[in-house]
């Protein structure tokens, strides 16, 4: 499939960060239909979307106009079966078995010619695409956090991901206003691989004692990071943080380097999962 040929693009999770791509898609005039099988994460979404529109509005960024095209674009649902599409960006929890069982459901509703990619932190791209039949038009799609802002996508070629189809992902990702870097699949990529061990080393400082959250925060900061670890962990979500790190502690074979924290640990039990819940490391209005 040719960048020209994609006129449709399903998102599949309405979380933190299928709300934000659903977004983009939409303002840059494809056709996206955003699904979540949570009904209350896909009204959140779509408030989200519309408060996103109007903060663009106020900046001078884009016109009522834009804003309306936008919101036409976007069709909000829980029926699977919706989702036919050229291209399909999928944002569900970071776990191998539920991703695969999506990949397989989508590629049941659409045709071999359907790329499928995965916004996946961590997960190797060739596992994923292991579950489908036609492996090669499976691709990563990284993007950060929150997606409707940070410019950066990692586009991740599994061991049978087809050249095209990632050249493909990349001009796309160019055309929703991105810059797009190609990566090789390993576990985390590029910047998840660099940027574990700043939240792996902020916890393990927390844990043993030698300094709290708000002062290890802000000497991050005055050391010239935007946000610390813990600001940007509830940023993230604790819980998707918690599993990116699981992830790649069971890739690299237990590397000790990679050992999620038991404080990160209890905080996703106890659901404080971050800003999206209200509460994280830090208590959100
Ligand atoms: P999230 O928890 O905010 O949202 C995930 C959504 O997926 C939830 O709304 C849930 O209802 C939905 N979901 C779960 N199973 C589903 C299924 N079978 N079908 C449809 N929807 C389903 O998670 P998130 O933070 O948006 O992360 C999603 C993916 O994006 C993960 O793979 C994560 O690693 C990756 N990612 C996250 C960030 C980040 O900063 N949060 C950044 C880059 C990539």
């Amino acid at each position: 499939m040719k960048l020209e040929d994609i006129k449709t693009i399903g998102v599949v999770g309405a979380g933190t960060m299928g709300q934000g791509i659903a977004q983009i898609c939409a303002q840059a005039g494809y056709k996206t239909i955003l699904f979540d099988i949570n009904a209350q994460v896909l009204e959140k979404a779509e408030t989200t979307t519309k408060n996103n529109l109007d903060k663009g509005i106020e900046r001078g960024k884009l016109t009522e106009q834009e804003k309306q095209t936008a919101l036409a674009n976007l069709t909000f649902t829980g029926n699977t079966l919706q989702l036919s599409c050229d291209v399909i960006i999928e944002a569900i929890v970071e776990r191998l078995e539920v991703k695969q069982s999506i990949f397989k459901e989508l590629a049941d509703i659409n045709t071999p010619d359907t790329i499928l990619a995965s916004n996946t932190s961590s997960i190797p791209i060739t596992q994923i695409a292991a579950a489908v039949p036609n492996p090669e038009r499976v691709v990563g799609m990284h993007f950060f956090n929150p997606a409707h802002i940070m410019k950066l996508v990692e586009v991740i070629s599994g061991a049978a991901t087809a050249p095209e189809i990632a050249e493909t992902i990349k001009q796309l990702a160019e055309k929703l206003g991105k810059t797009a870097v190609m990566a090789k699949d390993s576990p985390g990529f590029i910047v998840n691989r660099v940027a574990r061990h700043f939240y792996v080393e902020g916890l393990k400082l927390l844990e043993e004692g030698v300094a709290d959250i708000e002062t290890i925060d802000k000497l991050m900061q005055a050391s010239g990071f935007k946000m610390g670890p813990f600001e940007l962990m509830d940023l993230i979500g604790v819980d998707t943080n918690y599993s990116v790190t699981t992830s790649m502690f069971e890739a690299f074979h237990y590397d000790p380097k990679f050992r999620p924290s038991r404080i990160q640990q209890q905080k996703v039990d106890a659901g404080h999962h971050g800003r999206k819940s209200g509460k994280g490391f830090y208590k959100y209005d």
